[in-house]
C-alpha cells in the first residue's frame, strides 16, 4: 500500500520532508502540495518532478480522495485549522511543530481526534528516533542507572537570525527538550524557573543568552537545560541523566578524529539539520510503517503536543516573573496512552 501525501506548506522543512518522501524512503508517495506562496509550491513540483496536484489552499487538498495523509509543514499559527479540518475530513496528519500555538489550540485537535475515534495525528519532534536518545531511554527504563534523579541538557547554536527574540529560545529552542526529557524518564513536569546568567557579548541588544530553565518533574527529577543561541563554536546538544547507581549521556554524532597541528580532536556540526538527520528519516519511515500495519501512527501524538504547548508556556511566563511557575496538565485521557520507546530504530 502506498499513501498518498497532500503537503501544506512548501518551505524549508516541507521540501525535506518531500525529498524524503520521494527519494530515500518506502511506503509513500506525495501527490498534492499546497502553500498561500503558489510560485513556490510550483517550484517544489517541478523541483522534485513530482507528478501531484497544485491546491490553491488547504481545504480543497484536503478534500482530494487521493490524499490520505496531510503533511503540515506552513508556519506555526497556520497548523491548528489545518490539523482540524484534516482530523475531521478522517485523513491521517503528520504535523511539524508545533501541534497548535497555544495549549487551548491543541485540546481542540485533541477533541476533534477523540470525536473522530481513532488516532490520527503524528507531531514532528523527531529527537524520540534519534538512536542516542532511544539507547539512553532504553538504558534507563533497563535500570542501569537506578532511578534518574538529575538531567544536565544543553541546546547551543553558533548562532541565530537578528528576529530570533528570548521567547523563541523556549517555543523555537527548548521545545525539543520540553517534549524528549519527559519522553526520556516517562514523568509529567511539575515547575519552572528560568535563570539568566551574565550576557554573552554575542547577542544582539534584544535577546537574553544564555538562559537556564531549572524544570522539576512529578517525580522529583531536576532537569536543568541550557539554551545558548550564541555560542559560536558549533550546534551541539548534550544531554547526561544522573542516576542512583550511575551515569548515561547521549552519544556525540559519529564523526572522524584527527590528529593535527599537535591537536587531537573531532568536528563538531554546525547546521541543526545535519545533527537530526537520520531521526527525520526513521521518525517519517515508522509513523507511514504504523499507519499500514497497525492502523494508526505510534509516535507523538496530540497530547504530546498539547504537553509541549503548556510547558512552554510556563517557560516563557518565568522568564518573565523570575518565579517558580506551575506546570498544569490537564489528567491524560485514555484515548493517549503513553508512547513507548522507538520500536524500529
Ligand atoms: P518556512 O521555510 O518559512 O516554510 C513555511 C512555508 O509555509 C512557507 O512556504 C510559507 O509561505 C508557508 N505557509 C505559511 N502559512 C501558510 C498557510 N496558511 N498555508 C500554506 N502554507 C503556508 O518554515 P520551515 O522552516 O519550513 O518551518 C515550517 C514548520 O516546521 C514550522 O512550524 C517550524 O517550527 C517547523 N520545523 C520543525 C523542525 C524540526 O526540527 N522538527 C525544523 C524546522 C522547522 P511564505 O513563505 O509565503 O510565508
Amino acid at each position: 500500500m502506498t499513501l498518498g501525501f497532500g503537503v501544506v506548506g512548501t518551505g524549508a522543512i516541507g521540501r525535506e520532508h518531500i525529498n524524503r518522501i520521494t527519494n530515500k524512503l518506502a511506503g509513500g508517495k506525495i501527490v498534492a502540495v499546497t502553500d498561500v506562496n503558489q510560485e513556490s509550491a510550483k517550484q517544489t513540483v517541478d523541483q522534485f518532478g513530482l507528478d501531484a496536484v497544485i491546491y490553491p489552499n488547504d481545504k480543497v487538498l484536503i478534500a482530494d480522495e487521493n490524499v490520505d495523509v496531510v503533511l503540515v509543514t506552513s508556519w506555526g499559527p497556520a497548523h491548528e485549522a489545518t490539523v482540524v479540518a484534516a482530523v475531521e475530513a478522517g485523513k491521517y496528519v503528520f504535523c511539524e511543530k508545533p501541534l497548535a500555538t497555544t495549549a487551548e489550540g491543541c485540546m481542540r485537535i485533541v477533541e476533534a481526534e477523540m470525536k473522530h475515534g481513532k488516532k490520527l495525528v503524528q507531531v514532528g519532534f523527531m529527537r524520540r528516533y534519534d538512536s542516542g536518545y532511544v539507547q539512553l531511554k532504553q538504558a534507563i527504563e533497563e535500570g542501569f542507572i537506578g532511578e534518574p534523579l538529575i538531567i544536565h541538557a544543553a541546546h547551543r547554536n553558533p548562532t541565530v537570525d537578528p528576529r530570533y527574540t528570548t521567547d523563541m529560545a523556549v517555543v523555537d529552542t527548548l521545545i525539543h527538550e520540553i517534549d524528549v526529557l519527559h519522553w526520556l524518564v516517562n514523568d509529567d513536569y511539575k515547575t519552572v524557573q528560568v535563570v539568566f546568567p551574565k550576557k554573552t557579548k554575542n547577542a544582539l541588544e534584544h535577546l537574553r543568552d544564555p538562559q537556564l530553565f531549572i524544570i522539576e518533574t512529578k517525580g522529583g527529577i531536576v532537569i536543568n537545560v541550557e539554551v545558548f543561541v550564541n555560542c559560536k563554536y558549533g550546534y551541539d546538544i548534550q544531554c547526561e541523566v544522573v542516576g542512583e547507581e550511575g551515569i548515561v549521556k547521549l552519544p556525540e554524532p559519529a564523526s572522524i578524529s584527527f590528529r593535527k597541528e599537535a591537536t587531537l580532536g573531532t568536528k563538531i556540526l554546525t547546521d541543526w539539520k545535519y545533527r537530526f538527520m537520520d531521526a527525520y528519516d526513521v521518525e517519517i519511515q515508522d509513523f507511514m510503517d504504523a499507519i499500514v500495519k497497525k492502523g494508526e501512527p505510534q509516535g507523538p501524538d496530540s497530547w504530546d503536543g498539547y504537553i509541549a504547548a503548556v510547558t512552554a508556556d510556563a517557560c516563557v511566563k518565568a522568564q518573565q516573573t523570575g518565579e517558580k511557575e506551575a506546570i498544569t496538565l490537564q489528567e491524560r485521557p485514555a484515548f493517549y496512552r503513553e508512547t513507548t520507546v522507538c520500536e524500529t530504530v
